[in-house]
């Protein structure tokens, strides 16, 4: 019985990671509430703590918070008092280094396949690993998603001749038995929380729960099979199904934390459902049929006066039909108030832009966007200037795609109740 308190006890010790933001991207634009809390409360205001191979490593404030839970487990708990403080920071610290070992190793493969690596941050409930965000190939991904756990575990087999070592000094031949030393003040217990820890914490991980590692895993296998969004799909509720489970098994063992990370792993397997869809949308939807046309574009030669009639705004200049630069409304505004009217349209435009195709996604076009400092981007035919297509375009054309997909998610739950129904008479 003590086993089955103890491993709760170890999952309060910060041993899920829950693979929050560790969406490898996902939408900054139009984000919703859900996606900013989660956003907000895995990046806003953290410290840098430090930097590994240009990737910086971030502690959350709430961190802090697990201090207080170590004064009570290892200070009042064992009633170790001050050693037992200072010996549970230690654990603390060294867990926490396995954690950022875990976000190391995906950041470390992603990087391998040529993605950028933004930061990791250390939450209170684990690492989130920030990905730059990109279709990957399913291999990609679950070679990404292996790497996390496969690093426990590489820490576990490490560990495992130490721990063979105390056994054999403490006598104990019950390999459950390990638990029962784990949370003790002593060298000994140190050693065997670090290696129940790094296995618990691969484990936990693999758990076939999207968007943890193992969810992730269990996509990419789907993918080889079915459409992306399909197999999206299947691996969600294949975590909801796992959520359910360990909402059971929380109220089982009385750790009401389970049900919490339960409900952790539903928000955010919804939230990544959804934005596969809103991808695969957002993929299908040629970006000229959304331009605007700024009446033709301006010409290089116009004075600037022209340019601002009406108002600053992104504009296309335009030379035969071609596009030959564009005029952005941020370098607009401050010529309002100091002179502008000696100004031509050429001595202003931005020479460097990226014209798309008509033809070309708006998810390409989105992608482009969010890795550019730029806010337009022009739209041609043939090379014929077609339209512009400015970020509060994006905006609001992800916004009515991500409306519609959580209609149709609705849609599919409703169905699915509407069969139930039927299942039940
Ligand atoms: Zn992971």
């Amino acid at each position: 019985m003590r086993i089955a308190l103890y491993l709760p006890g170890c999952f309060r010790s910060v041993i899920m990671h829950l693979s929050l933001a560790e969406r490898w991207g996902g939408p900054p634009v139009g984000a919703d509430q859900a996606e900013a809390w989660i956003g907000a409360a895995s990046v806003g205001a953290s410290l840098t703590i430090g930097s590994i191979r240009g990737i910086d490593v971030r502690v959350h404030p709430t961190f802090a918070l697990l201090f207080l839970w170590v004064i009570y487990q290892w200070g009042i708990a064992t009633s170790a008092g001050a050693a037992g403080i200072i010996f549970g920071t230690l654990v603390l610290l060294l867990v926490f280094a396995c954690v950022l070992a875990h976000e190391l190793a995906h950041a470390w493969v992603a990087h391998r396949y040529g993605l950028a690596v933004h930061d990791i941050t250390l939450l209170p409930i684990g690492g989130v690993a920030r990905v730059e965000y990109t279709a990957l190939r399913p291999r990609e991904e679950a070679w990404i998603a292996a790497a996390g756990p496969a690093m426990n575990l590489a820490i576990a087999v490490a560990l495992t001749p130490l721990v063979l070592l105390v056994a054999a000094i403490r006598h104990i031949d019950q390999p459950l038995a390990v638990v029962l030393y784990a949370d003790e003040v002593s060298v000994a217990g140190f050693v065997l929380y670090l290696w129940i820890t790094n296995i618990l914490l691969a484990l936990f991980n693999l758990l076939p729960a999207f968007p943890m590692d193992g969810g992730r895993i269990l996509r990419a296998g789907f993918s080889a099979l079915c459409d992306r969004v399909v197999a999206t799909k299947v691996a969600v509720v294949v975590g909801q199904l796992l959520a359910i489970v360990l909402v059971i098994s929380g109220i089982w063992l009385g750790d009401y934390l389970l049900p919490l990370v339960a409900l952790f792993i539903l928000i955010s397997a919804q939230l990544e459902a959804r934005w596969v869809q809103v991808e695969a949308t957002m993929r299908a939807l040629p970006v000229g049929q959304f331009a605007l046309w700024e009446g033709g574009g301006i010409r290089p030669e116009a004075p600037l006066a022209h340019a601002l009639r009406g108002g600053p705004k992104d504009i296309a200049v335009t030379q035969d039909g071609v596009v030959v630069g564009m005029l952005w409304r941020h370098e607009l505004l401050p010529l309002l108030s100091s002179g502008y009217q000696e100004l031509l349209v050429k001595d202003l435009m931005d020479r460097s832009f990226n014209p798309v195709e008509a033809t070309d996604s708006v998810y390409d076009v989105y992608l482009w966007l969010s890795s550019s400092t730029r806010p337009a981007v022009p739209v041609v035919e043939r090379g014929v200037y077609r339209g512009i297509f400015t970020s509060e375009r994006l905006a609001h054309v992800h916004q009515h795609v991500n409306r519609k997909t959580i209609r149709l998610q609705y849609g599919v739950v409703l169905s699915f109740l509407a069969r139930l129904r039927a299942v039940a008479r």
